[in-house]
């Protein structure tokens, strides 16, 4: 039989009410020992909780969740607590003497997973509310509890399966007079499945992008001004502003929000030759955030003749701005060059002052578009997290191996098993036991 387990399911510390949550066959028999009487399903009791000898160690309210209607699917209760911690640990003590055990992080979702309640993706979508910070985060979390993924997922899977039926027949009746072109049926749905998993993936960064922030690297020569702007931005001094260059050796990473999303602004050392081995180190992890960032800010400094700007050229992308700062001094020769350096990429290009703040707002306002741009869309991302994005890039490489080898459908037909494989593990239903493991133990206790 199961473990029944309980945990704090609000936060530790001082609050008027504490909730611990329990779940697992032996929740009833601990509610009858704790509580009396079990309170009639799903609805909240006042009742005192005694500890076995019979003393009095809180009054509050009970609610009883038999299976398998309750969010694990099994036997679960919830008693809501005075919130001090002298409460929480009397009556923690009685459960734990009445044989039941301390959840382990995201037990009761795993166990919710595991009953059928919830989907991989939807408990995933559990711990993302938990973790919802911006208004964008809580309603694309909220959408994928709510199936929307899943659902994307469904039809996509339900294409497949049509494919396959086509290929399968084939198969079957290959020494009969069948019409030559049965396996050739597959192709419609398999050429309009590429179209959408291609044009899926192509957005899928968007999902991913909301729920763990948009990364803007601010990248440049030592002494640009990076860190200069990073402070002016988040309004506050988080980098260390000097004169001496290679102040800022490893990624300063700060959070902001703009136009309702997580912004993720990162300051990073200055890309420049012949630096020693600790700030090589800062210049390598400088670059490999922003190459993984999905907006690049090129920090110049315009009053500069050194040359020393060219240096992070190969780091910037067609979308990217480049910031002349310094645009207080009279411009020196490294503006015009990397003005044209960088209109011949397609970079967009504009001139402000970190030190008197002239050109920010016009900044902000560019970076409140771009991000809007980029992070609304009308139908749901067809990825949240990395483990989708992969799991759909396995699909569309199996859908273009099947549709290349229609001709044997045995072939065929089992690189469009392994595509409905790879969407059926974003669910999680086929998924082995330690990447569930992984994946369940990074929720919150009480989750
Ligand atoms: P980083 O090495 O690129 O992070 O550059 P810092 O932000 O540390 O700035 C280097 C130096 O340039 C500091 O002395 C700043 O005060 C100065 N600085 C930064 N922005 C400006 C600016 O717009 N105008 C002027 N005149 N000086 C600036």
């Amino acid at each position: 039989m199961r473990d029944t387990i309980f945990a704090l399911a609000t936060s530790p510390g001082r609050a008027a009410i504490a909730v611990l949550r329990l779940s697992g066959p032996g929740t009833g028999e601990a509610l009858r020992a704790l509580a009396g009487r079990l309170p009639p399903p799903r609805e909240a009791r006042l009742r005192r909780l005694r500890s076995r000898a019979g003393e009095i160690l809180d009054q509050g309210l009970v609610i009883w969740t038999p299976a398998p209607g309750s969010y694990t699917g099994e036997d679960a209760a919830e008693l809501h607590l005075h919130g001090g911690s002298a409460s929480v640990d009397a009556v923690s003590e009685s459960l734990l003497e009445l044989g039941l055990r301390l959840a382990e992080p995201g037990e009761f979702s795993r166990r919710a997973f595991e009953n059928g309640r919830l989907d991989l993706d939807q408990a995933e979508a559990v711990a993302d509310l938990v973790d919802a910070e911006t208004e964008a985060q809580r309603r694309q979390a909220l959408e994928q509890l709510g199936g929307a993924l899943g659902r994307r997922y469904g039809a996509w899977r339900e294409a497949l399966l049509e494919a396959q039926a086509s290929l399968e027949a084939a198969i079957d009746f290959a020494d009969e007079d069948l019409p030559a072109d049965v396996a050739d049926r597959a192709r419609p749905p398999l050429l309009e499945l590429e179209a959408q998993l291609a044009q899926a993936l192509g957005g899928a960064d968007r999902g991913q992008r909301v729920r763990e922030g948009y990364r803007v690297a601010i990248i440049g020569a030592p002494n640009a001004g990076k860190s200069s702007l990073l402070n002016r931005l988040i309004e506050r001094e988080a980098a260390i502003v000097t004169a001496i260059p290679g102040t800022t050796r490893d990624v300063v990473e700060a959070p902001l929000l703009i136009a309702g999303f997580k912004v993720v602004l990162a300051d990073t050392a200055g890309i420049r030759e012949g630096a020693d081995e600790i700030e090589s180190e800062g210049v390598r992890r400088a670059r490999a955030w922003a190459e993984a960032a999905a907006l690049r800010l090129w920090v110049v400094d315009g009053s500069a003749g050194d040359g020393a700007w060219a240096l992070a050229g190969d780091l910037v992308q067609s979308g990217d701005i480049l910031l002349l700062n310094k645009a207080d001094r009279d411009p020196g020769r490294d503006a015009e060059a990397a003005r044209l350096w960088a209109s011949a990429r397609g970079l967009r290009i504009a001139s402000l002052s970190a030190s008197t703040g002239d050109g920010l707002e016009t900044l902000r306002d560019a970076l409140h578009r771009m991000i809007a741009h980029d992070l609304s869309g009308s139908d749901f991302p067809a990825a949240t997290r990395a483990r989708h994005r992969v799991r759909l890039e396995e699909a569309l490489a199996a859908v273009r191996r099947a549709l290349s080898t229609l001709e044997h459908p045995e072939l065929a037909a089992e690189d469009v098993r392994l595509a409905v494989r790879a969407l059926g593990r974003i669910s999680g239903r086929i998924d082995p036991e330690e990447v569930l493991g992984r994946i369940f133990s990074s929720f919150c206790i009480g989750k």
